[in-house]
Order: structure tokens, then sequence, then C-alpha cells
């Protein structure tokens, strides 16, 4: 099977590649950027793509995927997250582990890979669990995790509150070279809060999560991972304390990543003003200054990856008053044209999107992914810079339909969502 996307503007920050030209793809794999494509064309089982005024980039990795299989199928499933992953760009989803059975032990990831292969149209990536159960206390069966697939570990959705167990985490994966997910968050600062303390929580009359309950664990845990030597991601980075922890630590030579998510580069706590508990989310939308803080991280490279934390919920679920609802967005579908605004707001060119998107996320957790270069596997997405067009988040593929963006106006559509050579979106 080959595939010629034709004079498209490609962009591949993993071989510093921006340029209008053809890309062919056979066999599944990236076979060169031909300029003269003439002999190709005349090949009659050839797919033909007019990418012309298109973008061509590596498909999107997203680090922070809750795929809800197994257990919370009624969330979201395996084959609905590989959908909206696919339409929102995205050809390999990382899942975190907090589904049930909790992703701890070999079985459960086998389970998840095995049901991936036979209805997931994108490529997945499991997380496991830090701790049995993601209770805290004991370590999950790390190693066979290891073995069976997954690509780091973390207690996703809590932190790990006990030291110990997290600096004995840290030691444990030396051995796999493993990034440890952290989930930087002080429950006992934290508990009981619904939104961002602040004046809007005062407003509203709502308990709020102080930027302090994420800063002092991404204290603990760089200082942690400066102790062991292991690598350190940071997830969804909401407070501005934290972008300075970080950048700290990196000039430190500590070897930590970051991500943040386009709903915390994007909103602001008033986004809550009307209790919409679709932007009611774990850490929270916080300040204004925490935003730019973020979006300066974003800018100097202290933050590496745009991740979207997508976790879905019914409309049930949702509908209930807002200390009652629970945390999550639904984000594969709208995270590309949210991306794309860092480039108007002059924080990112489109390179440094495309790289957060792609290359880094691929890199941190070492999937050999995310890259254009001849010989790799065609995970490749084209999408329309310059397409218009509002959020309906009710025509989302994800089950969940839980946005805040929706009736937004956006701009920068997915066409094509390749994944090994094959054509997964449209479908
Ligand atoms: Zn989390």
């Amino acid at each position: 099977m080959k595939m010629l996307l034709k004079s498209g503007r490609i962009v591949d920050p993993s071989e510093k590649l921006d340029t209008v030209g053809n890309l062919l793809i056979e066999d599944g794999r990236i076979r060169g950027y031909p300029s003269d494509t003439k002999t190709i064309e005349k090949d009659k089982k050839i797919k033909i793509i007019d990418a012309s005024g298109k973008t061509v980039t590596p498909g999107f990795v997203d680090l922070h995927v809750h795929m809800r299989e197994p257990g919370f199928e009624h969330k979201e499933t395996i084959r609905t997250v590989c959908e909206a992953g696919a339409a929102g760009g995205y050809t390999s989803l990382v899942c975190m582990p907090n589904t049930n059975p909790v992703n701890d032990n070999a079985t459960v990831t086998e389970y998840i890979l095995l049901k991936a292969r036979k209805e997931g149209i994108v490529n997945v990536f499991p997380i496991g669990a830090i701790t049995k159960g993601e209770a805290g206390e004991s370590l999950a069966h790390i190693g066979e995790m290891y073995e069976a697939g997954c690509v780091g570990i973390s207690d996703d959705g809590f932190p790990v509150m006990n030291s110990m167990v997290m600096r004995n985490a840290m030691e444990y994966v030396m051995a796999f070279d493993i990034p440890v997910i952290s989930h930087a968050e002080d429950l006992n600062l934290s508990g009981g809060g619904v939104m961002n303390e602040g004046h809007v929580s005062n407003k509203l009359g709502l308990r709020g999560i102080p930027n302090a309950s994420e800063e002092i664990m991404v204290a603990r845990d760089i200082t942690l991972a400066g102790l062991t030597g292991a690598r350190l991601h940071i997830a969804h980075v909401s407070a501005a304390g934290s972008v300075q922890l970080i950048r700290d630590a990196k000039a430190r030579g500590v070897k930590v990543t970051a991500e943040a998510t386009p709903h915390h580069f994007m909103l602001t706590d008033e986004a809550i003003l009307d209790y919409d508990t679709n932007a009611k989310v774990n850490p929270p939308i916080r300040s204004r200054e925490d935003v730019d803080a973020i979006r300066e991280g974003l800018k100097d490279g202290t933050i590496d990856v745009i991740a979207t934390d997508h976790a879905p919920h019914t409309e049930d679920e949702k509908k209930v008053e807002f200390d009652l609802a629970p945390f999550g967005i639904s984000g594969l579908e709208t995270a590309l044209p949210l991306s794309l605004k860092l480039i108007k707001d002059d924080v990112l060119s489109l390179p440094e999107v495309i790289k957060k998107l792609t290359f880094n996320p691929a890199e941190i957790v070492k999937i050999g992914r995310g890259t254009l270069k001849v010989g790799a596997v065609a995970d490749v997405v084209i999408f329309d810079p310059d397409d218009v067009f509002t959020v309906d988040r009710m025509k989302f593929r994800s089950k969940g339909k839980n946005s805040p963006f929706h009736g937004w106006r956006l701009t920068g559509r997915v066409e094509y969502t390749i994944v090994g050579g094959r054509i997964v979106y449209p479908n």
C-alpha cells in the first residue's frame, strides 16, 4: 500500500523540517520526500492526497489520556477514545492506570493492549500504577508491567502522599529507564476543594484548592528526582510556582519534564463564574497570573509537552451541583485548534507547537513515534491551519461531551489522520 501526500507544508521538528513538499508512504512506513512525483503517480495502486495549503506533521502523541476502559465503559471505551483521538489528529494515546481494575499488574496491561489491538484505531501505550490499587501504600508490580508494555508509571488521579513510597518507586524504575509521572497534589491542602482558591472561589462561595497544594508536591518530587536520579514528569502543571520550580530544577540538571493542558493555558477560573461543571477539573483552572506563567513556561521550554488530560464523563454525571460534579474535561477533539492559538498569541511558533504535540511526548515515554524520519512508522496528520469552525461538543466522537469550549470559534481542523500508513480519520 502506497500513499503520496502532495505539496503540503511538512513540519517535523524531530528532523528540523519545515518545507513545502511531498511525502511518500509505503508499507506503513515513511519512504521519502520525492521532489519529482511523475513516475510515482503512474502507479495505479497509489493513493494520492492533495495536501496543498495544508500542514503535514507527525501524528500527535497524547501523554495523558483517561480511556476509562476497563471498568467505566459508560464514560468511554477503548474504541471511542481511539476514534476521538483520530478525529483530533492523535495517532498515539498514552493512557493512565486509574481504571477498574487499576492497571497495577501485567494482566490488566495485557488486557488493555489486546483490546486496543482489536478495537483501537490508533496506538495505545499504557501507563502502569505506581502503587497497588493506586492506594499509595505498596509498590505495584512495576517490573512485570514494564515487560508487558507499560511505558511509564503514575498514580494519576491521586498523588503518592508517602514520600518514602515515591522514593522507592523512583529507585525501582531506574532499571527500566521509564518516567515516573507525578499528579502533584497535597491532598491535605486540597481536600474538599472544587476549584481554584482565589477571589472567584470567594465570590462563588465554593471551596478552593490553593496553588500551594500543587507546588509543594512538585518541589518534593523534584527533590526526590534529584536524590534518586530518576526521570520525573510533572503532569498537568497549573500553578505559576510549579513552573518556576521546574525551571530551576532543569537549570540544576534534574531530569524533570512537564506538560500543560489546553484548558490550563486557555482558561482562567472566571470560566466557572456561571458554575459550569464542564470547567471543573483537577488541578483546577487558575488565575490570569498562572495562565501567563504557563505560557511563559511553554515559550522558554520549561514545559515540554501539550497533553490533554482527556477525562470523559457522562452528561448525567456532570449535570449536578458544582460541588458534586466529577473533575474532568473531554479534550482530545479540541487540543489542536486550542494549541494553534498559541501561535496567534505570540507564545510559540508552529514548529514549536508541533514539537510539544509529537516528538517531545514520544521521547519522554520512548515510543519511537512523533517523527517523519525516513523509515519511521507512518503516523501522520494532515490539517488545515486556516479552517474556522464552531466547537459543537455534541458532535464529539468521544462519549464525553464535557467541554468548556462548546460554542467557541476556533481555527485549525484535522483532515486526515494516518496510523501505520492507514487512514483512520475520516473513517
Ligand atoms: Zn492527574
